[in-house]
């Protein structure tokens, strides 16, 4: 039996379209494993039906977990790539290799072959193709990368005046070996690499500094010579189909591409500024955007209470936050949750920004006349059971998500307003009649994201008298169960900072958390609200009903080891 074979077999239950999916990666040329991935419908379960097949352990990696480049090294960079074969470990007399798909490339021979250099013993896992895409990037290291086409660039092309460049880029752009070519590239890699959010490319008065956008904070990467400012500039705008000799206004344009093995988005936007042209460039990385709900960092309370919302028909659901808290990750997590082959979901966004399987996105645009408000209109006709509204702005759109889901419609959206009770006044302030509201309105979350540390490298302290009564000023409100179930031990609280090890690349750090605040409309929250009760009032009512606040889940996620506790009194 083959792979393919053993995982139709397995699989035709959960994909019922199994034989196309094959057939598409053969195509492709491609394994399905691959087009798993590239779709994101890779998950644990196909790992362990490859464990079974092969009979081999699993060996899982974690996102920025570093390989030392010795052990890495083992192996070439060519051979890891032929063999889709990675080195991550060595001890004693073993060395530990893991492997992405033995029946293509034949786990004995390369054994015998490793064995008969180093006179190990050989120990071999199976890996997921993501892993491997990870752990192979690692032989490439940024800041070789960087000084090697730098020197090739003033190798081929000496400085030059701004009359010439104009010449020298078209020759630049119809070689692809050139090395600015090669330098964005590699910038692009990077950024993706690293997790970046965006990548800012800014001409200063007598250089060119690149900096990344890393879970929130913005850090320089390198400073180039701002000679190479209109290189960059045009290979840029020739990706992104923008004009080339258009430099006195604001332009935006968009790549779509390969990195890593997965479809990574990149929106492109130039400003003119008195010193030339900067290029923001936004990335939208499916790794990093696209979260199950089980991924978002809901702990066991706000878990059930988000459950508990969506499992409604219909009724408004509201997100609320301020921008880069993570509202979308989360909307697109609900709706990914929400979709199976009997509904019918309906988006509408400003901007699409990660595409979804099997759901009916469609994007505003204002200049056509084509707005929320609109669109909602011509989705209403679509028929749709779900519908994601992007953003909540004005009454007419706020009137229209109201209507649909007062006629059968479950809807999603966000607002942006801090506080999870602050909606409630939004959307009457907008215009929006109270009695309205308690009929339709099912759930509001607010949201921040916050910086994970990293579990290898976190050193536990405990926390000075001040935090110590924060803490205890905020955690006394909770609910004894919610606590006890958490299992931290409020008498005597532990707190955590970062370090940093190998694992997380010295930041200490790896990915974020969210911190959230979950409103569930009850019985005595609907007749608070028709009863015109004040914030204060509303916020007894919520205690009773054991309401955590932002800062109270961000303070658990601190005593947990999640966070720190500074980042969360910074945000919350
Ligand atoms: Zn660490």
């Amino acid at each position: 039996m083959t792979l393919n074979e053993f995982l139709k077999e397995k699989l035709k239950d959960k994909f019922d379209n199994i034989d196309y999916l094959i057939s598409e990666a053969e195509k492709n040329k491609i394994s399905l494993e691959e087009l798993f991935y590239r779709n994101g419908l890779l998950d644990d379960d196909f790992l362990k039906l490859k464990s079974e097949f092969f009979n081999l352990p699993i060996k899982k990696f974690d996102y920025s977990e570093q390989i030392p480049q010795e052990i890495l090294n083992l192996i070439s960079k060519d051979f890891a790539k032929q063999r889709k074969i990675i080195v991550f470990d060595k001890k004693d007399s073993e060395i530990y290799i893991g492997a992405v798909n033995p029946e293509t490339n034949p786990l004995n021979e390369t054994i015998d072959y490793l064995k008969s250099i180093y006179n190990q013993e050989i120990k071999a896992y199976i890996i997921s193709i993501r892993d491997y895409f990870l752990i192979f990037r690692q032989y490439n290291k940024f800041s070789d990368v960087l000084k090697e086409t730098l020197f090739n660039l003033r190798k081929t092309k000496p400085l030059v005046t701004e009359e010439e460049i104009v010449k020298l880029e078209e020759e630049v752009l119809t070689d692809e070996e050139a090395p600015v070519v090669k330098l964005v590239q590699s910038l692009i890699e990077e950024a993706v690499y690293l997790q970046a959010s965006d990548i800012h490319i800014e001409p200063l008065v007598r250089k060119l500094r690149i900096r990344f956008r890393i879970l929130g904070d913005l850090r320089t990467i390198a400073y180039l010579p701002k000679d190479f400012h209109r290189q960059i500039i045009n290979r840029i705008k020739v990706l992104s189909k923008l004009k080339l000799d258009e430099t006195r206004i604001p332009q935006e344009g968009r790549i779509r591409t390969f990195i890593h093995g997965r479809e990574i988005d990149l929106r492109i936007g130039i400003l003119p500024t008195i010193q030339g042209e900067k290029i923001a460039i936004r990335i939208l990385d499916p790794l990093v955007g696209l979260k199950k709900v089980s991924d978002l960092g809901l702990l066991v309370y706000s878990y059930e209470k988000l459950g508990k919302a969506i499992k409604y028909p219909y009724g408004l659901i509201l997100i609320t936050g301020p921008t880069g808290s993570g509202k979308t990750t989360t909307l697109y997590a609900i709706l990914q949750e929400l979709n199976n082959e009997n509904i019918n979901i309906v988006s509408l966004e400003d901007p699409v920004e990660y595409l979804l399987e099997s759901i009916n996105q469609s994007q505003v645009r204002s200049e056509i006349n084509y707005t929320f408000a609109s669109g909602l209109r011509t989705i209403l006709r679509q028929d749709p059971n779900v519908i994601l509204v992007g953003e909540v702005r004005d009454l007419e759109t706020a009137e229209l998500c109201i209507h649909a889901s007062l006629t059968g419609h479950l809807v999603l959206s966000t607002l942006h307003t801090n506080t999870a009770l602050g909606a409630i006044n939004r959307l009457l302030d907008l215009g929006i009649e109270r009695f309205l509201l308690p009929e339709t309105i099912r759930m509001i979350m607010s949201q921040r994201l916050a910086k994970r540390l990293c579990d290898s490298c976190k050193k536990e302290e405990t926390p000075s008298d001040d935090l110590k009564n924060i803490i205890s000023d905020n955690i006394k409100y909770i609910d004894k169960e919610i606590i006890e179930s958490l299992k931290i031990d409020i008498n005597n609280p532990k707190i955590y900072h970062p370090s940093g090890c190998e694992k997380c690349n010295f930041r200490g750090y790896i990915g974020r958390v969210g911190i959230f605040e979950i409103i569930l409309i009850t019985d005595e929250l609907k007749k608070a609200i028709y009863d015109k009760k004040t914030n204060e009032e509303m916020e007894k009512i919520l205690i009773e009903e054991k309401f955590i606040n932002l800062k109270q889940d961000g303070i658990i996620k601190s005593l947990m080891g999640l966070v720190t506790i500074e980042e969360v009194l910074k945000i919350t």
